[in-house]
């Protein structure tokens, strides 16, 4: 059952339409469990009735015809209860309905299922009998594991049927606010035929070129790579070539492209034909060659993609979606043009949701039923407040997004005016905003002129990009640079905090589990060499401009922090001796790990000050992957448990007059960095775009204000009350902009 199943999860994921999906459900599952009928009723909330989509058994004139009142007959109990019922005999229960356009007879074994996507009922899974029938355990679980399956399938093919659903937009999560109104631009990982979109062949002739040169460039390949094998480990390669040199692949692939896809998507459409009848193959064996002709697809296709060039033609409203989108794809789009940022996988707290907020992009993260290989070149909106995109809007949600983003223009303008004023509470308390960069490359960093310094500096960047460990003089030069772009204001700079989702190439490390692996200070420790090469970097750096802070990420023990430290000091001293003019910079240690935060007062002995990572503390306090969107919706910052941490941290640091910044994500979203100024951290890190906005938050709260709603919030037992209670407050003052869209 297993493996019909995994074959009709497959089938059903290809299907382009929702009425071919409903149709291979219908009929592969009435085969699978021998019943007499399997139907799909969906569920049109609009109309408030369940409405039979597809049936293998009844009559088919029956489909779309039968309509059955929300809460009637034995469907509705199905999709009131969000639970299954199985019947040996239905029809002498009270909720049996006898629906005419059906069946001419009365069937007896009923089992329904419901089908639940993100705790919503779309409709339901039916099966019948004439006889008497108790579905047997083994078939009922196989029912309800389909039917959990394929509600995403179903869900995606529902919403495109546009006319059905005509402004329905796609939820996923806030990842930077704003509003954009753009044309999509789609890009996926290179030779990844799943995510080839469909494109018109705009020269057909040339596509069949195209795919003949890389198929002929493939053979070579083929030839020349399996040539150093034995004869009996060249099988696979023969294989291949046999394949490339049949007709039917190429025949097939050329015949799409004649029928007007481009190459790379005819390709893909063949090599999945061929794929299908190896894996409707019981023998275990000749299905594993259904993931050889994938594997041999994906060659010819990344050949065909160095043909094609990623050109990309980027329009000058360019909203690039993705299903992940890395920091180089990102770089490519000219800034000007990049007005919007969506992906289906990928959370709030991603590196690229921090690149997008960084820049001022709206984005919307995990947007997981959006199907990005045919969104190209069509009009799309981001609300990146609510985390909302809606694909080709009708005119009257343009009006009001285009309302929205007007109404935002004049909101930025008004938040322009507080460019070059203090920081500063209403009573008179300071709280400096510094700048978080690192992330991306740039000489100047944005938002320099208007912060104290910089609050964290990531590292990584010049790590990720190089195909090895960077020297001491190259990242000596690197850190010189930001120093004295910033001097004399302070720049606090993190060591190298690789690990989790930020792996180097050149050093690869395999764990299940990398957020709670080999990350930052672990594997600084473990490899003191690389460790003293940066710390000796940054003191060289700072020779002379005497601005630089260390900050120490993923501390978890007291004794990593004792180690650390002395290799700071050896550093130190090795320079000394060598005749360095370098002085020992203050150090400071990242709280971003549960255990760090009730040991504050022991960390906060041993340096100058803490600064909290709020990103990693509250993955970790909630146990909630930053990048994973299914959990993303139980990420929130603003969790009282979060809040507590703070509280602890700041109260460990105060026992030994220490001050406290939070570098996080959260000191940069208004709701956050009010709460924050009531827990009575003393400055605040974040990107250049929050820094105006996050000046305007603290320019209207007292500092008294800002505790008061702090000890209400201390009271909320969630997030979400945390939320509506802080924007409630800043609503209150009229600075509901900050955090929605429009004034
Ligand atoms: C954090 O964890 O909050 C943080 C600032 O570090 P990063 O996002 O780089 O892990
Ligand atoms: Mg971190």
């Amino acid at each position: 059952m297993l493996e019909s199943l995994r074959r009709i999860v497959q089938e059903v994921n290809r299907a382009l339409v929702l009425d071919d999906a409903l149709r291979i459900i219908v009929t592969r599952v009435r085969e699978a469990v021998g019943a007499d009928v399997c139907s799909v009723y969906l569920t049109d909330t609009q109309n408030r009735e369940h409405v039979l989509m597809a049936t293998e058994g009844l009559r088919p004139e029956a489909v779309n015809r039968v309509r059955i009142p929300l809460n009637r007959g034995l469907v509705g109990w199905v999709a009131e209860k969000a639970d299954l019922v199985s019947l040996s005999d239905a029809s002498t229960h009270s909720r049996y309905l006898f629906v005419t356009e059906t069946g001419e007879e009365r069937f007896c074994g009923f089992l329904g299922v419901p089908i639940v996507q993100s705790r919503r009922v779309l409709g339901v899974l039916v099966l019948r009998q004439r006889e008497p029938r108790c579905f047997a355990d083994d078939e009922v679980t196989f029912v309800i594991t389909l039917a959990a399956q394929l509600a995403g399938a179903i869900e995606l093919g529902r919403m495109h049927q546009q006319d059905t659903l005509p402004s329905r937009y796609l939820a996923g999560r806030a990842a930077s606010p704003g509003v954009a109104c753009g044309t999509v631009v789609v890009v996926y990982p290179p030779a990844n035929l799943e995510a080839v979109p469909d494109k018109p062949a705009q020269d057909i002739p040339a596509e069949i070129t195209a795919l003949r040169e890389a198929l002929a460039e493939v053979i070579c390949e083929i030839e020349h790579i399996g040539g150093r094998f034995s004869q009996e480990d060249r099988a696979l390669f023969d294989a291949w070539r046999l394949m490339l040199e049949s007709d039917t692949l190429v025949d097939g692939a050329i015949q799409r492209i004649e029928a007007g896809n481009w190459a790379q998507g005819a390709l893909r459409d063949t090599i999945a034909e061929h794929t299908d009848v190896f894996d409707q193959m019981e023998d275990p064996y000749l299905r594993e060659r259904a993931s050889d002709v994938r594997d041999l697809g994906r060659w010819i296709l990344s050949r065909l993609q160095k043909h094609s060039a990623p050109v990309l033609d980027y329009p000058a409203q360019t909203v690039l979606v993705g299903d992940d989108i890395s920091v180089m794809q990102l770089s490519e789009v000219p800034r000007q043009s990049l007005v919007g940022i969506v992906t289906t996988g990928g959370s709030v707290s991603s590196h690229i949701a921090i690149l997008a907020r960084g820049m001022g992009v709206p984005a919307a993260m995990g947007v997981s039923e959006l199907a990005v290989s045919r969104l190209n070149g069509m009009e799309i909106i981001v609300d990146g407040y609510r985390g909302r995109v809606y694909i080709d809007p009708s005119s009257t949600i343009r009006e009001e997004y285009a309302r929205l983003a007007a109404d935002e223009q004049e909101f930025a303008a008004g938040l322009d005016a507080l460019r070059g004023l203090p920081s500063e509470t209403t009573d008179g308390y300071g709280v400096p905003l510094y700048l978080n960069t690192g992330l991306v490359s740039e000489q100047r960093p944005a938002g320099s002129d208007e912060a104290a310094g910089v609050g964290l500096y990531r590292t990584e960047l010049p790590f990720l990009v190089r195909d090895r460990f960077p020297s001491e003089e190259t990242q000596q030069a690197n850190y010189r640079c930001i120093l004295q772009t910033f001097s004399p204001r302070t720049v606090t700079i993190r060591t190298l905090d690789i690990g989790g989702d930020k792996p180097l190439s050149y050093f690869p490390v395999e764990e299940s589990n990398p957020f709670l692996g080999w990350r930052g200070i672990r594997i600084a420790l473990d490899h003191p060499q690389i460790f003293m090469t940066q710390v000796r970097a940054l003191l060289m750096a700072a020779a002379g401009l005497d601005n630089l802070q260390i900050l120490l990420p993923m501390i978890t023990t007291v004794d990593e922090l004792d180690e650390a430290l002395k290799l700071i000091q050896r550093s130190y001293e090795e320079l000394i001796e060598e005749g360095h003019p370098v002085i020992l910079p203050p150090v400071g240690v990242m709280i971003e790990v549960p255990a760090a935060v009730y040991q504050a007062a022991a960390l906060a002995r041993r340096v100058s000050f803490l600064s909290v990572g709020t990103n990693d503390l509250t993955q970790y306090l909630l146990a909630v992957d930053r990048n994973n969107p299914h959990v993303a919706a139980l990420y929130d910052e603003l969790h009282p448990a979060v809040l507590n941490a703070l509280m602890l941290t700041v109260a460990g640091a105060r026992q030994h007059g220490r001050e406290v910044s939070v570098c996080g994500e959260m000191a940069g979203d208004p709701l956050g960095a009010v709460l924050l100024l009531g827990i009575g951290v003393h400055s605040l890190s974040m990107s250049a775009a929050s820094l105006l906005r996050v000046k305007g938050v603290i320019r209207s709260f007292s500092r008294a204000r800002a505790r008061e709603l702090l000890t209400d919030a201390l009271q909320c037992e969630n997030a979400a009350a945390v939320r509506r209670l802080v924007t409630d407050a800043l609503e209150q003052l009229g600075l509901g902009g900050l955090v929605r869209p429009g004034r």
